[in-house]
């Protein structure tokens, strides 16, 4: 597999579609530095003394060089280009890797990436120079996945746990419980192979806490890290509720700082579920508007009705809006018994019209929920909810910094690798032979091994490289 990736030089555009100041064609193999010079006129030196060099043994690993990328057979200059030379092997692949940074716009950017093309170089699969990365050996799979989850944090915890993991923070808690485990392996085989009966039970007992405390406990500390930071990393899921018109989009729109929900005095407008991402000092919150709930649903909103039900009961809080200028009614009863279970943050809205909800002489359900004063239409009373919404998740302090925390995949391994170390355990206290205890342990090893990519299958690589995107 390494060869045959490794023989061709690949390129892509690495900066995202859309129009920006620098976009950036990044190249990879061993022709990478040949098929940019292929394409590129390098700026001639003021000083006219110096002759304009040309050649690959001209340029130096890890300098900038100024130019022009040119299609020579056409005679046309395509941009101004700055071009990065990082030659093997020290650079994100191993190989010899050029980057042209250009303008970016889709049409210059296409055609840098044709003329490269069209001078050998192959259109990278997404995650193809990561994957060249950790095929070379320069980093494992953990470090490997990390560069997809920086890019796709959502929040500040979720960024600094990628760079743990980039940093090499779960290739080495991997790496302890494994060398834990191979000596244990070593440990049992040479205990039970060698020793009296007396010193075996003895051995057995040690062996027996190395596992509990090495491996078992330490594999369930990942595990339970996973769980907790397991909400973080989703984002929060906040759902505004309340019956048709009592100002649900508008509160949506006041907490985006943005028109994003049409609002209309005609009730059940929001007739799709709409979501939208907020941030609130580093917290990731996904926010959804839903259908109004009504006794006599059309079709559509029903739809909408029932794909709300369901957010009710994924959702961590629940924004319950009510009108403030009318009595409750049978639907807001109905609603709050729909969601009595959930956290619920009571928003009393259109407190700029005339009063008629009197809080004090509601039943303890409603009294007893927090609520807050609004008016979406003035736009008061919405720092209030965004303060009342970052303080009920703020107070949930899942992980530290610093923890790692294991992706869903990995997590899947460390059950596996928990679940083999569980059975050696039992197996020891039920004098099961030390062979078959060992074959539970080598594969709770090769468990952990298929997390740092020591243990490599194609199925495992194209499960991770299939999240990344073209030209990383
Ligand atoms: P939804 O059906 O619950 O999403 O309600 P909308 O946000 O579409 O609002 C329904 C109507 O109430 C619109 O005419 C809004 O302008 C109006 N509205 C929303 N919030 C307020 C408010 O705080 N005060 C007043 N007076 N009207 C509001």
């Amino acid at each position: 597999m390494k060869s045959l990736l490794f023989d061709s030089t690949i390129a892509a555009i690495a900066t995202p579609a859309g129009y920006g100041g620098i976009g950036i064609i990044k190249i990879s193999g061993a022709n990478a530095l040949s098929i940019a010079l292929s394409v590129f006129s390098l700026t001639p030196s003021l000083d006219k003394s110096v002759k304009v060099p040309s050649g690959v043994s001209f340029f130096e690993s890890h300098r900038l060089y100024h130019g022009y990328v040119v299609d020579f057979q056409n005679k046309t200059v395509i941009d101004e280009v700055l071009l990065s030379v990082m030659l093997a092997p020290r650079s994100y692949t191993t190989q010899d890797v050029i980057e042209i940074n250009c303008h970016s716009g889709q049409v210059v950017l296409n055609s840098i990436l044709e003329l490269v093309v069209s001078m050998g170089a192959k259109l990278a699969e997404p995650g193809e120079f990561t994957k060249r990365a950790f095929l070379s050996g320069r980093i494992d799979l953990t470090r490997a996945e990390s560069v997809i989850d920086v890019i796709n944090a959502k929040s500040n915890m979720a960024l600094k746990i990628a760079t743990n993991h980039m940093l090499g923070g779960m290739q080495n808690s991997i790496e302890l419980i494994k060398e834990a485990l191979i000596k244990i392996l070593a440990h049992l085989e040479l205990s039970i192979d060698f020793n009296n009966d007396h010193t075996e039970e003895f051995e057995i007992l040690s062996i027996a806490e190395s596992l509990q405390i090495e491996v078992v406990d330490r594999l369930n500390l990942l595990l339970e890290q996973f769980k907790r930071y397991h909400v973080l990393r989703q984002g929060f899921k906040v759902v505004i509720a309340g019956k048709p018109n009592v100002g649900k989009s508008s509160i949506m729109n006041r907490l985006l700082k943005k028109e994003r929900v049409i609002v209309t005095p005609i009730p059940g407008t929001t007739r799709d579920l709409i979501e939208e991402n907020l941030f609130l000092n580093g917290i990731s919150i996904s926010l959804t508007d839903t259908a109004g709930i009504r006794q006599h649903p059309d079709n559509i909103e029903k739809i909408g009705i029932l794909m709300a039900n369901d957010r009710f009961l994924e959702s961590d809080l629940i924004l319950l809006v009510v009108d403030s200028s009318g009595p409750l009614s049978i639907d807001d009863y109905k609603i709050l018994n729909k969601i009595k279970n959930k956290n619920i943050i009571l928003v009393i809205n259109k407190t700029d019209l005339p009063p008629g909800l009197d809080m004090d002489t509601l039943p303890d359900e409603w009294s007893n929920l927090k609520n807050i004063r609004t008016s979406a239409l003035n736009n008061t009373g919405i720092n209030s909810l965004t303060g009342a919404i970052f303080n009920f998740f703020s107070g949930i302090k899942p992980v530290e910094e610093g923890t790692i925390i294991p992706n869903l995949r990995q997590k899947y391994s460390l059950e596996k690798s928990l679940g083999f170390a569980l059975n050696a355990k039992e197996s020891l206290s039920l004098g099961v032979s030390a062979e078959l205890i060992s074959i539970d342990l080598r594969e709770s090893i090769d468990s952990l091994g298929e997390i740092t990519g020591a243990v490599k299958s194609d199925e495992i690589l194209d499960q991770v490289f299939a999240n990344f995107c073209i030209g990383k």
